[in-house]
């Protein structure tokens, strides 16, 4: 049967919110529904995705229909894709082409709580965006000091950081989100915890555009971190995974 191939588990899903987008079952579907160009769709395929996970066929139309997403799903079940497929399909010319008409700044955020979590995203990331010119960005000390030149950051796409980073940049003047289209905090159970929640909120404040979508990704969200979640969203839709037979 057409689902044998599949290397991840099936998984009961569940949506909440309103007006939810319908959930694709393939990844072409996403360019008949909204046109996500059919290069990002070649890097899927070759990296060995064939087939959406739960989150991501529910999670990734929600984005691309910039809605506002708390997803909750289980380890392994490709979290990241469902927030970068959306985030690259919306992303359109890089900011460094003379074609650009994104404005100065960076257009995509994705915060995690360790640089080895954010190192991995980052990989990601540049898995699949290979053939276009983004500038993605590992934020660390070094590239911190680089994009302390404004021309140089104004050229960047997509950044992936550790809150603190991005907070030591904002706070020395070296960095502005006013222009950050979508804000990803990813493990959010511990972003929204009291050690990171005083950052997550600084740089909250300051995506300060008003078409902003923010979307939390996890694997667990206690009701502490999912109260100031739904506060921080706009209209979210809450999107459930859980493994058959929990
Ligand atoms: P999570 O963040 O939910 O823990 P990841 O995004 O790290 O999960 O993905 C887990 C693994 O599954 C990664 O190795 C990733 O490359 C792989 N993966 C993600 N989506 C798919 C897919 N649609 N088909 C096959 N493998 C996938
Ligand atoms: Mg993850």
């Amino acid at each position: 049967n057409g689902t044998s191939n599949s290397p991840l588990p099936k998984h009961r899903v569940t949506a909440k919110g309103s007006r939810v987008p319908e959930h694709v079952d393939v990844f072409e579907a996403l360019t008949d529904r909204y046109q996500v160009p059919s290069r990002l769709l070649e890097n899927l395929s070759n990296n060995g995705y064939n087939r959406p996970t739960g989150i991501q066929s529910y999670g990734i139309p929600i984005l691309l229909e910039s809605r506002d997403l708390a997803a909750i799903s289980p380890t392994g079940t490709g979290k990241t894709l469902s927030y970068l497929l959306p985030i690259m399909a919306a992303l359109g010319a890089p900011a460094a082409s003379a074609k650009s008409d994104a404005g100065s700044g960076v257009r995509a955020v994705i915060v995690a709580p360790t640089r080895e979590l954010a190192h991995q995203i980052h990989n990601e990331c540049l898995k699949l965006a290979v053939g276009r010119k983004w500038r993605i960005i590992l934020f660390s000390k070094s590239t911190a000091s680089t994009l302390a030149d404004k021309s140089v950051r104004d050229k960047v796409d997509i950044i992936v950081s550790t809150p603190l980073r991005l907070v030591s940049s904002l706070q020395a003047g070296n960095l502005e989100l006013h222009n950050v289209r979508h804000l990803i905090l990813d493990e959010a159970d511990r972003m929204l915890d009291s050690e990171f929640l005083p950052q997550v909120q600084e740089i909250t404040a300051a995506c300060t555009h008003e078409n902003v979508q923010k979307a939390v990704f996890s694997a667990t969200l206690p009701a502490n971190a999912e109260k100031i979640a739904m506060k921080m969203l706009r209209d979210p839709i809450r999107v459930v995974v859980g493994l058959k037979d929990t």
